[in-house]
């Protein structure tokens, strides 16, 4: 681990520390980002020694969160989306997948990451439709009474939770995420829908690869990544309509077209799905 100087041609926020590594910052390093650290891209090259093809848990994930929040955006008429951990921004966000088909929708995205809110009160300057907050969206009552979230968001209308790669980064009780999830149900308006990726653990001939990757993120710097089952991550939508084809890989989560390569083992093990409160 990296504990030396930050070269001089990585610029340091105020208030950030370059010797801690960071979700966000390992995130866009698996991304082919550049807003990462030394420290965050030893996390990632650790994970690729034990698990080759790490970096496409993160292409996946981001690949899901646009085709998802597509999908919603299309189909659903909702004009309110709760982006929760929405990490730095990257080439499609939320904001901008939206509200190409929707220009009029209210985008809030909540980070606690101090990195991706220098970048993201950047980006957001510009657009009255969207916001950025720093709570803690394991804590769904401080996210949804904030004033911010509050002020652009109508609670007798729909809304779109987004929980994308950020429940395997909950380092608690491991009842705790659905539990956490329940919460936010409660208290959506009904007609509202929900879009969750998670690290899967897909109990076949990729556990072990899962359970390589988990050892090397949770035993890093970075402290975090549990891969759960299918049916664990299935428990994460509580009592919600499952939109289909439910819970499944999200290499198999209505692609754009058919598949024309094999899997890799890396994208056997990231699952998610879309719901709906009833
Ligand atoms: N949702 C984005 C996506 O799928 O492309 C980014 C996923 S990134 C793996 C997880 C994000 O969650 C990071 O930006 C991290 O800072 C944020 N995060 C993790 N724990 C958090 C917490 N307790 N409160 C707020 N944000 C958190």
């Amino acid at each position: 681990m990296s504990t030396g100087p930050v070269p001089q041609t990585e610029r340091v926020p105020v208030g950030v520390d370059p010797t801690r590594a960071s979700i966000a910052r390992v995130y866009d390093a698996f991304l082919g980002g550049k807003d990462n650290y030394e420290i965050d891209r030893e996390v990632r090259d650790g994970v690729l020694t034990e698990a080759p093809y790490a970096e496409h848990l993160a292409i996946e994930n981001r690949d899901f969160l646009i085709r998802s929040v597509r999908f919603i955006a299309q189909q659903t008429g909702i004009m309110q989306f709760l982006d929760c951990g929405s990490g730095l921004p990257t080439a499609e966000n939320t904001h901008q997948v939206v509200q190409r088909i929707r220009p009029e929708a209210e985008v809030i995205y909540v980070d606690n990451d101090p990195v991706v809110a220098a970048h993201g009160r950047a980006l957001l300057e510009e657009n009255d439709h969207t916001a950025l907050i720093d709570a803690d969206i394991f804590e769904p009552d401080a996210v949804l009474d904030n004033a911010v979230v509050r002020e652009h968001l109508d609670f007798t209308q729909p809304i779109a939770l987004l929980h994308i790669g950020t429940l395997h980064h909950y380092e608690g009780p491991a009842d705790k995420p659905a539990e956490i999830m329940r919460r936010y149900y409660e208290r959506l308006p009904s007609g509202s829908f929900v879009s969750i990726s998670h690290f899967l653990d897909p109990e076949n001939e990729h556990t072990p690869m899962a359970r390589r990757a988990e050892d090397k993120f949770r035993h890093s710097p970075m402290g975090s990544g549990s891969f759960r089952t299918l049916d664990e991550i299935r428990s994460l939508f509580g009592d919600l309509e499952l939109v289909e084809p439910g819970v499944i890989r999200l290499a198999d989560w209505w692609q754009d077209g058919p598949r024309l390569t094999p899997l890799n083992e890396a994208q056997h093990c990231i699952a998610g799905g879309v719901a709906r409160k009833p």
